[in-house]
């Protein structure tokens, strides 16, 4: 990986030189840029920065982010831009090697929050991961965005970056910020209200679970096929009978999928014991269709609210 990382660096200083030329030579775009690298910080980028930013997306849509290695012209977006907004964690270790090497100003959103420990809970299938030799410290949850509290500690914290880097914005940027705050504070009432009057506690996802931070805001409990950040994996007979069997002790009316998902496990499941198959958005990517008609981070946690009514009844 770190060789990877270095040979890319090489040929993006190759590149930078006309690339930069090219930039200035334009000079008509004097907003600033914002790299994103996954949709969440792409779209609160969007709403906090408004009109006085460029703001694009490094992981395309349809990816599967966990995977996501930057290309050399990647690289020079991000040298180029005003502000590097990343989410950070595993997925992101490219991150960390790039800043080791170069200064480049930047806001990893795991760093905005109370990061939560990688958790394997009862009945998940653990995924044998390649151990990395010398590896050190807990590792993160990184689906810090899928609680709209975080999503609001994560805005507050790009408006202040924002203000820091461009003061003629500070009104607009702060005027963006209140707005769509009010907006993050509706969903998260929606959320409270949605458990307060739900008649049970727990979630059945038949999928990887990436929406820890999600649960311990609302105070739910779950059980899960795979870990966040799984790999794709067949699931084994244990864990789908593990899953079945919670679903009929319990008498759950839904189990969950994620994006993305191939869903068998899900109809496995449903088929054996009559209950229902629902999407659970963790926004960790969209599709193209999705990000070209505009889709946010509020109308598919919207959507979550609707799934969630129905799992809690
Ligand atoms: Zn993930």
């Amino acid at each position: 990986m770190k060789k990877t990382i270095t040979l890319i660096l090489a040929l993006a200083l190759l590149l930078f030189v006309p690339a930069c030329g090219e930039t200035q030579e334009q000079g008509t775009d004097t907003r600033l840029s914002i790299v994103t690298t996954l949709f969440p910080a792409y779209d609160f980028a969007r709403e906090i920065a408004g009109e006085r930013a460029s703001v694009s997306l490094l992981v395309p849509p349809g990816a599967e982010a966990h995977s996501f290695e930057p290309t050399a012209r990647d690289m020079i977006r991000i040298q180029e831009s005003s502000l590097f907004f990343c989410n950070g964690g595993e997925s992101e270790a490219w991150v960390e090697e790039l800043l080791a090497d170069q200064q480049i100003e930047t806001l990893v959103m795991l760093d905005c929050v109370d990061a939560l420990e990688e958790e394997i809970r009862e009945g998940m299938q653990e995924i044998h991961e390649e151990e990395e030799e010398g590896e050190e410290g807990p590792e993160y949850d990184e689906h810090v965005w899928t609680s709209p509290v975080n999503a609001r500690r994560i805005c507050e914290a790009l408006c202040e970056r924002l203000c820091a880097l461009d003061p003629e914005g500070e009104r607009e940027y702060r005027a963006n910020l209140a707005r769509y705050a009010a907006r993050l504070e509706e969903l998260d009432a929606a959320f409270r209200e949605t458990v307060e009057s739900g008649s049970r506690r727990t979630l059945i996802f038949a999928d990887r679970f990436p929406v820890r931070y999600f649960v311990e805001e609302y105070g739910l409990d779950y059980y899960a096929a795979f870990p966040g950040c799984a790999d794709d994996t067949e699931p084994s007979a244990k864990t789908v009978a593990f899953l079945i069997d919670k679903v009929r002790e319990e008498e759950i009316p839904v189990v969950f999928t994620i994006e993305f998902s191939n869903e068998k496990m899900a109809d496995v499941i449903c088929e054996d014991t009559g209950c229902r198959k629902l999407r659970f958005h963790s926004c960790h990517n969209v599709t193209a269709e999705e990000l070209e008609n505009g889709v946010s981070y509020l109308q598919l946690m919207g959507e979550n609210v609707t799934a969630l009514k129905e799992a809690l009844s």
